[in-house]
């Protein structure tokens, strides 16, 4: 099957599954206000790759039919630079507020299928052929899919990962006659009330941990036993003037509860392996997976600058504190820029053919970007100061009473309206200090573990060669 629709994507949601956002079970994302606005978004990116095939879409290379570009494993720098110009076009329709648009998982997945060696360690060949037949189900179905990698936390003094057997974390209870039981939490899927399928896969080893723990699989949302607690909406009425990223950009996150769910033995990559539960997140995936990441991240950087720059200027605030937060933004949108081009063009082959970017890049952004959004939030903040909520709504502004006071006393600078101000400014708020904001740091802080977590791991993983051969030069030094 070619890539879809977006009218296909909406049709796949009526299924049956187990979503509830408040006391509200939703059937179909499209029926619940709180969900339709990201539902017709997520529709809208599929819909995007038929609008520019030759960035989204590529031969699938068994069938030749057209299918995402996010789906390609890649094989060289050049299948790396294609796949970054339709993960670009995707970044851009959100300005990178979604995080977990498809082609996050579609990316991940093309890099497990393609270190399938990895995943055939220690006896594992049976699981990693599944995940290679999968990866092909998932790119020929074009399916969206919600993971849920994380432990749910119960108390934190007993580890940050299960050790021995943890019930109320995900676990296999037994094997049935189709595949295996399974039971427990996991937090937290994002994007879950649109998508087709849960992915469950490895995130930090467990050394210590039953292997009843050790699980990867794949399932459809409506399997049966499957229940998905949404959060808060941060979603608001679809407005675009009021609220221009809240009423569409809601990808929602969902705690996890595996009610004993069966899960067919053909989905099945990892059933008790601790040894490649522990080592299948690797290099590659860190070079593969994060290549997705950074370019939304810089999407969404460059943006920010953007915004923050016309809020600047709708006041005609040229003072230098505030160009040097501009600078400050540009720098770190810049700095990402650079390190998804470093990696790429340090691109290599990870084994197996399989062509990844140079991790290391990408992993000092990771240790940064988690504090890097913050304060650009904070910066916007700044700048706008009042301005921000000191702005009219389209209704006001259709009211012939109100209409000529806001246009005198709300204009802005030089030839800034006062429509074009509240834009501006509305536009700010929504970006850095709605309720769709305040998820959104919240994601950017965590959504690849902490940054805390990332930081120590980018001191575990990075090469001290050079590093070392520049100290022990003068600690070697004859007294
Ligand atoms: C909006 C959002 C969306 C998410 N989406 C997904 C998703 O789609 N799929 C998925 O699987 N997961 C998702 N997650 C979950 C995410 O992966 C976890 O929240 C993340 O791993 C952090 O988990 P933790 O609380 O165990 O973090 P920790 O690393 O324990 O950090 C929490 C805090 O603990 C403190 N801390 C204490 N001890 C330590 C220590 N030794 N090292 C480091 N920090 C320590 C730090 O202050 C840190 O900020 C999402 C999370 C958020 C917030």
């Amino acid at each position: 099957m070619p890539a879809r629709t977006g009218a296909e994507f909406l049709n796949g949601m009526r299924d049956g599954r187990e979503v509830w956002i408040g006391r509200d079970r939703v059937t179909d994302p499209r029926d619940h206000p709180a969900l339709r606005g990201a539902a017709e978004a997520i529709a809208a990116v599929f819909d995007l790759h038929h609008q520019f095939p030759d960035d989204c879409l590529f031969p699938d290379p068994e069938t030749g039919e057209p299918i995402a570009i996010s789906h390609i494993i890649p094989r060289s720098r050049e299948d790396l630079l294609r796949r970054h110009k339709g993960l670009r076009r995707v970044a851009e329709f959100s300005v990178g507020l979604m995080g977990r648009t498809p082609d996050y998982m579609n990316v991940t997945y093309a890099g497990f299928a393609g270190r399938s060696d990895e995943w055939a360690a220690n006896g594992n060949e049976h699981g990693a052929a599944n995940l290679v037949a999968f990866q092909k189900e998932l790119a020929r179905k074009d399916l969206s899919l919600t993971h849920t990698l994380i432990h749910a936390t119960t108390d934190k003094s007993r580890g940050h990962v299960p050790s021995g057997l943890e019930p109320t974390q995900l676990h296999k209870v037994e094997d049935t006659g189709h595949g295996i039981l399974v039971r427990g939490a996991r937090v937290l899927a994002t994007l879950a009330p649109f998508s087709d399928e849960i992915a469950v896969y490895p995130s930090q080893p467990m050394p210590d941990a039953d292997p009843r723990h050790a699980l990867s699989f794949c399932i459809p949302m409506a399997t049966p036993g499957l229940k998905f607690l949404c959060r808060d909406s941060v979603s608001l009425p679809r407005n675009d003037f009021d609220h221009p990223l809240s009423g569409r950009f809601d990808e929602q996150d969902a705690f996890v509860i595996f009610d004993d769910v069966e899960v067919p033995r053909h989905r099945v990559f990892i059933d008790g392996n601790l040894h490649v539960y522990n080592t299948v997140m690797s290099p590659s995936w860190r070079g593969n997976a994060m290549h997705q990441t950074m370019v939304r991240a810089w999407t969404k950087l460059e943006f920010a600058w953007g915004i923050a720059t016309r809020m600047a200027e709708a006041i005609g605030a040229t003072d230098p504190v505030t160009q040097q937060m501009l600078g400050e933004i540009w720098s770190y949108a810049e700095l990402t820029r650079a390190a998804i081009v470093a990696g790429e063009q340090q691109a290599y082959e990870h084994g197996n053919g399989a062509w990844f970017l140079d991790p290391d890049p990408l992993n000092a952004l990771r240790a940064t970007l988690p504090y890097w959004f913050p304060r650009v939030n904070e910066i916007i903040r700044l700048i706008g100061s009042h301005n921000v909520l000191a702005t009219p709504t389209a209704d006001q502004f259709a009211d012939p009473y109100l209409r000529p006071l806001i246009d005198k006393y709300l204009r802005g600078a030089g030839p800034v309206t006062a429509e074009e101000r509240a834009r501006i400014f509305r536009l700010g708020w929504d970006f850095a200090g709605s309720a769709l904001a305040s998820r959104n740091e919240q994601y950017e802080r965590f959504y690849l573990t902490s940054g805390a977590r990332n930081r120590q791991g980018a001191q575990l993983r990075a090469d001290r060669t050079r590093a070392d051969r520049l100290v022990d030069r003068f600690l070697q030094e004859r007294p």
